[in-house]
């Protein structure tokens, strides 16, 4: 989706950053969110009422015991990258097959091939831990692309969406939009799309608050906003 605050379009700059800082944080918010979608779909690989145990194959059941989807998504890796399948027919590549790909240019680029190892969790953790890195990578926009479009497709078949919370201070845009959501490392404006850190928040709020306080209370006694610093 098309973000306001993306400064990709002006990159490369000068330091050969590929990925904007918006971006950047956005593509860690979806390797902080990615190992809770997989625990859901876990959840979700045997539909209710299909046999728990026996064989793959029941013999009088047209109806597959687990959901096909879910367990492509969740198959093994692959030996190779993810990224050396150009005609591949299914276009769905495994979430592991997918991080290990993503890790394993990352352990090429920084030369230490146990950036590859682990789960999916781990996987995502060291992607995460590198983030900054990845952001002067060519590919950095193509990694944040691909995971976003993985993360917004879990989100469609397990139906958990993160929740949201407003908080109380508006953006510096000006629009009460900034909202406080799970999984989330920052904090967004969905009005301009400008994300801030919990600190950040916390220092905007204690200088917007009191002043929006004062304009309430003014507004409630007189009906008239109080002149700027007027107690
Ligand atoms: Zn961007
Ligand atoms: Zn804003």
């Amino acid at each position: 989706m098309p973000n306001p605050a993306c400064n990709c379009a002006a990159l490369p700059d000068q330091r050969g950053r590929h990925l904007c800082p918006t971006c950047s944080a956005l593509l860690r918010q979806r390797l902080v969110e990615l190992p809770h979608q997989v625990t859901v779909l876990r959840a979700l690989l045997v539909p209710p009422g299909a046999p728990r145990t026996g064989t793959l194959h029941h013999a009088g059941t047209s109806r597959p015991p687990v959901r096909l989807d879910i367990l492509t998504l969740l198959g093994p890796a692959s030996t190779t990258t993810a990224h050396t399948h150009p005609d591949d027919q299914d276009p769905t590549v495994p979430i592991h097959a997918t991080l290990h790909g993503w890790a394993h240019l990352l352990a090429q680029g920084r030369r230490r091939p146990r950036l590859t190892a682990g789960s999916i969790p781990t996987l995502a953790a060291t992607l995460n831990q590198h983030t900054e890195w990845i952001a002067h990578q060519t590919w950095a926009g193509a990694c944040h692309d691909e995971l976003t479009a993985l993360v917004l497709r879990l989100r469609r078949i397990t139906h958990t969406h993160p929740t949201q919370r407003p908080c109380p201070a508006p953006c510096i845009c000006g629009a009460f939009g900034l909202i406080d959501r799970d999984w989330d490392t920052y904090i967004e404006c969905t009005v301009c799309h400008r994300l801030y850190t919990p600190a950040e928040y916390r220092d905007h709020a204690r200088t917007v608050m009191p002043q929006l306080a004062r304009t309430a209370l003014a507004l409630l006694t007189n009906g008239q906003p109080s002149p700027s610093g007027t107690p």
